[in-house]
């Protein structure tokens, strides 16, 4: 029977007996009475027959220390479901109807030994990632982010990395149910597990987190001395994170339940991945392009040539046509960046010609007899028309 069905029934009434009567007292008012309305001396009397039965159900809760207690205790929080309905704690000498959720968890916490109010919804929807008013149990783990810097190549063609984090996790001591080893969590019998009781008042029905299991659906009685019955506990943690070919720098990949562990049976918040990519001496990236400067001489340029350039992990041949200007990008289909989902980028190879800072010898006085053979060629026609009609 749950706790919900026991707010409403009053079966101290039902006995006859007060709130404070001995077992002995009770086991004789249930005597009496059982025997009275027992239905093989009533046949036929359905009145008597369910006295019987609510005698019988108020003697199996009474007579059984833990659950009298229990049952005591859920009233004491919510009000006894005596003749006038719902009443409030002393008889309602207490804020004459009104709803006091302090009084009431005030009186709770001195009584049933668990924390206040603040403490309870704390821990139901104050935390980061929380499910919400509609969960019935715990809470889910807070999102945790890291990061972590890889190369370039890692990131061009992805990673399995370790991973160390040091961050509450999942108790390795009790294995997370917060019960010291060898002994587990039982069902909270005022909520069955549920972790939500219901509450009347007036023409209104409140769902509140359970005040004994404060909503997490299981009692624990005995905690692990490790993480206090948390079954959180900080740990450092190595993970293997699998980034993905082609990630960008910046980006974060997510790990999904591997966050703060939930709380009270709850999921586990997600972990997030901040990636920073180290840049690369010689490759540089433009989507899902790879790119790379290749220094060449006015020569090659000039009469072409066939260069070898590296890609990410082999090379290729790129032919370069005579008369190839500097700065020319020349592109290589399907060298560049492969993603996962199928997309493949270009190597784009950018030509740029390298002059020497000092010349001499046979490659100074090659130069000279250059430069007079082409003497009569002017590279700058348009600007030398546009100054020409300055009248320079
Ligand atoms: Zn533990
Ligand atoms: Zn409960």
């Amino acid at each position: 029977m749950s706790a919900r069905e026991w707010i409403g029934k009053d079966f101290y009434r039902e006995l006859g007996v007060s709130s404070d009567a001995s077992q002995d007292e009770i086991k004789k008012a249930y005597r009496k009475l059982a025997r009275e309305n027992h239905p093989d001396a009533n046949p036929g009397n359905t009145e008597a027959e369910t006295k019987f039965k609510a005698v019988s159900e108020a003697y199996g809760v009474l007579s059984d220390p833990e659950k009298r207690k229990e049952y005591d205790d859920a009233r004491r929080l919510f009000g006894s479901g005596g003749p006038g309905g719902f009443g409030f704690p002393g008889g309602g000498g207490t804020g004459a109807g009104g709803f006091d959720l302090g009084d009431i968890f005030g009186q709770a916490g001195a009584s049933g030994g668990f924390g206040g109010l603040g403490d309870m919804l704390g821990n139901l929807f104050g935390r980061r990632g929380g499910g919400g008013t509609t969960a019935a149990r715990g809470t889910r783990g807070a999102d945790v982010e890291t990061d972590v810097r890889i190369d370039f190549t890692e990131a061009v063609k992805g990673a399995t990395l370790p991973l160390r984090l040091s961050s509450p996790a999942t108790c390795g001591t009790c294995g997370g149910n917060g019960a010291r080893p060898g002994t587990r969590p039982r069902t909270c019998p005022t909520c069955a597990g549920a972790g939500l009781v219901s509450r009347s008042q007036g023409a209104f029905a409140f769902s509140e987190p359970c005040p004994d299991c404060r909503g997490r659906g299981r009692i624990i009685d005995d905690p692990c001395p490790e993480c206090a019955g948390e079954g959180i506990s900080n740990r450092t943690r190595t993970l293997t994170v699998r980034i993905p070919p082609g990630v960008d720098d910046n980006q974060r990949i997510r790990l999904a339940g591997q966050g703060e562990p939930g709380r009270g049976g709850a999921s586990a918040g997600d972990l997030y991945v901040r990636v920073h990519v180290n840049p690369d001496p010689v490759f540089g990236r433009s989507g899902n392009d790879l790119t790379i400067t290749v220094p060449v001489e006015f020569s090659e340029l000039a009469l072409g040539t066939t260069l070898t350039v590296p890609t990410l992990d082999s090379k290729v041949s790129v032919k370069v046509p005579a008369g190839t200007s500097s700065g020319r990008v020349l592109r290589v289909r399907g060298k560049g960046i492969a993603k996962r989902d199928g997309t493949q980028g270009d190597l784009l190879v950018t030509l740029q010609v390298v002059v020497p800072a000092k010349v001499d010898g046979k490659a100074k006085a090659a130069l000279e007899k250059y430069a007079e053979a082409v003497a009569k060629h002017d590279p700058r026609p348009e600007i030398t028309a546009l100054l020409r009609d300055r009248g320079a």
